[in-house]
């Protein structure tokens, strides 16, 4: 067997794995030589590793800044296991006390902290940017760096102080991750972060084992999808739904007609919330029925559909979500429903926003509605729009090209509903 390179052994002496999926090498290579770099990789592609060797390997502490506290306590559970040393990696957010925190910064000075995760609202408080500035910091790393931009499909404005605020703590090399590719999101992600020099590492975005299908929505739409569930027994499968309201009367449809399924919204207490989330990860429900508050960094692999109840927002958005199929690279089936109406509704829902917004949004339910109508094969729709090209004339893993039909037809189907 060929001797292993050492940054291989340290990745096994520290993760336990062998070999580097797709770039992650070059990518970690690039952290350790201290430019900025930007990776745009797939959901499930492994980006944390990413940032996480390299916190290791060099000197000081790096700070990664994450969208979501539930994430983050994931990924610091995932960092103690591997590693004997308990301060390995912390996370500071608002569910800390003061004890708790005055641990964690006994672990970053004393240098026993690699990885400090923290939300962006922690970040730009005062006491932490003055605590930080003393610390030795070996990088910092934005996660889920699609959330800078407008463009994106989650924009959270605090994202957009983090660029200011690591000028005051102090400039070191960044690295800005997201599975969120389309050009001009790159674009915002790179000019807002001060990065446009940065070393860009593009993976493909093409999901083999998905397959597409767009069905037009009519009267029947409750009875199709519950045709669908039943005939896929014992696997796990998403609903989305565009309102809380669809989420809790399609839920108590689906139970009605014996289907084991649970509602997820923002609506619903947190608690409630993370038991069901909890019951479908653990198998104890096949089917969550759910807005697009349910899914950023979950990992369950085996999710066997997505059906989208109605046509998302942002075809980025619809990318995100029927991502969440097929993780493990087995059968992943993504089957939307559209009709011209939901469109409308969708644009009604934005007159109340700003300008500006509105425009955005309406550029952005174009591009759904093109690739909803398109007799193109998706996938090749679908990359395209990811700045991909897909040179396959038939990738025979969607509708389209299972089932060519005339544009002409296409049109009257639509019309039609
Ligand atoms: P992303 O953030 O890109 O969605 P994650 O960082 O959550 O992906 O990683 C997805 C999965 O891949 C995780 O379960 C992780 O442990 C696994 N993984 C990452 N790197 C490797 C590797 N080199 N070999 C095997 N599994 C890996
Ligand atoms: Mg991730």
């Amino acid at each position: 067997m060929a001797k292993k390179d050492s940054l291989t052994e340290e990745l096994k002496k520290h993760f336990g794995f062998d070999t580097f999926k797709g770039n992650q090498k070059a990518i970690i290579e690039n952290v350790l030589s201290g430019n900025d770099t930007f990776v745009l990789m797939p959901t499930g592609g492994g980006k944390s590793l990413c940032y996480q060797l390299p916190s290791l390997l060099m000197e000081g502490t790096a700070i990664v800044i994450s969208p979501l506290i539930a994430l983050m306590k994931n990924q610091v559970d995932a960092m103690r296991n591997f590693s004997e040393e308990d301060g390995v990696a912390h996370f500071i957010n608002s569910s800390l006390n003061k004890t708790a925190i005055d641990q964690v910064k006994e672990d970053i000075t004393s240098g026993r902290t690699k990885l400090l995760y923290v939300a962006p609202e922690s970040l730009t408080k005062e006491e932490n940017v003055d605590f930080l500035r003393q610390c030795n910091i070996s990088f910092y790393a934005v996660d889920e760096a699609h959330c800078i931009s407008e463009w994106g499909h989650d924009f959270r404005p605090e994202y957009r102080r983090i660029r200011p605020i690591i000028n005051e703590i102090g400039k070191r090399p960044l690295i800005a991750l997201t599975a969120t590719a389309t050009p001009k999101v790159q674009h915002d992600i790179q000019k807002n972060l001060g990065m446009i020099d940065a070393t860009v590492f593009k993976s493909s975005f093409n999901r083999t084992n998905l397959y597409y299908e767009i069905r037009p929505k009519n009267a029947n739409v409750d009875r199709e999808i519950i045709k669908y569930i039943k005939s896929q027994e014992g696997k796990s499968g998403i609903i989305y739904c565009l309102s809380r309201k669809k989420v809790e009367e399609f839920t108590d449809i689906l139970k009605a007609n014996g289907i084991n399924a649970l509602a997820y919204h923002a609506g619903m207490d947190s608690q409630q919330r993370t038991e069901n989330q909890d019951a479908f990860l653990m198998e104890k429900v096949d089917v969550i029925v759910a807005t697009i508050a349910f899914g950023m960094g979950i990992d369950k692999p085996d999710v066997r559909y997505v059906i989208h109840y109605d046509i998302p927002k942002s075809l980025e958005g619809y990318y995100q979500e029927t991502g969440r199929a097929g993780r493990d690279g087995g059968e992943g089936q993504c089957i939307a429903f559209y009709a011209y109406k939901d469109l409308q509704k969708l644009e009604k829902f934005m007159q109340g926003k700003p300008v500006a917004e509105q425009e955005i949004g309406k550029q952005l339910l174009l591009e759904t509605a093109a690739y909803a109508e398109t007799s193109v094969c998706r996938r090749k729709v679908l990359l395209h729009y990811f700045g991909e090209e897909y040179l396959e004339d038939n990738c025979a893993c969607c509708d389209n090209c299972l089932n060519p039909k005339k544009q002409v037809e296409a049109k009257e189907l639509l019309t039609a509903v």
